[in-house]
């Protein structure tokens, strides 16, 4: 698959999620954002420009089918790309923010953890970093859960991927093509030794009442959402 992008002929939001489905990780369009900034959910208040899911009444269609992403794009050329982590997509992703030194805090990391250092890896629109893993355990979403600076992206939750827009104009690109790597032995060990909380049980993941301290796996399959922000908890909506 990696070859279609080597081949050079796109690198847009729609081929990178054909590129994801292959590898089995789930994903649905997403808003795209306009040349200034606005999102294309036309709400001027949308506090999420260009970061939500484009199907808000039903976005557990996120989808590996290859058929499914070719009509979602061929109807949105310009969506951006939602990528479901989580257990559905086995993916977790250490998402670095600039902000509260996110940045060097994950270098920091990366010399610890080689999977860190060699794994896929976003670079975000707002300069933050994503960095992509593959694991078979359930890990749960939080921000600033690794360190300050540093959220994690597991169940219920999901990033916004590689050729999507952000409302600054910036692009989301991944820096190279290096394959998912799975979480190793010592960095599960030490996710786990600084309480991030997972790896989440699988029979409280199937809990449909979802205690109030972690997003909701189910956050996803939500009929009414108006919003739903990159830990999969919903947003409240904003009166206008
Ligand atoms: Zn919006």
């Amino acid at each position: 698959m990696i070859s279609r992008f080597e081949r050079g002929s796109s690198s847009d939001a729609g081929s990178w999620a054909l590129y994801f489905a292959s590898l089995g990780i789930r994903v649905a369009p997403a808003f795209e954002v306009d040349h200034q900034g606005r999102c294309g959910c036309l709400n001027s208040a949308c506090l999420r420009p260009g970061k939500h899911p484009l199907f808000q009444e039903d976005w557990s269609t996120a989808s590996t089918d290859t058929a499914q992403i070719k009509s979602w794009w061929r109807r949105r050329p310009s969506a951006n790309l939602l990528v479901q982590t989580g257990s559905r997509s086995k993916l977790l992703v250490i998402d670095a923010d600039t902000r509260a030194g996110g940045i060097r805090s994950l270098e920091a990391l990366q010399e610890r953890f080689c999977e860190l250092r060699n794994s896929f890896l976003v670079r975000s629109g707002s300069g933050g970093r994503h960095v992509y893993l593959h694991t078979s355990r359930r890990w749960r979403s939080g921000t600033d859960s690794v360190c300050s600076g540093i959220d994690v992206r597991g169940e219920g939750g999901y990033v916004i991927g590689p050729g999507s827009h952000h409302f600054s104009g910036v692009r989301y690109t991944a820096e190279s093509l290096r394959p998912i790597l799975p979480v190793g032995a010592e960095l599960e060990s030490h996710l786990r030794q600084i309480g991030v909380g997972g790896p989440v049980s699988q029979k409280n993941a199937r809990t449909r009442k979802e205690p109030p301290d972690r997003p909701a796996e189910t956050a996803l399959g939500n009929r009414s959402p108006a919003l739903i922000d990159e830990l999969g908890k919903p947003i409240p909506p904003v009166r206008r």
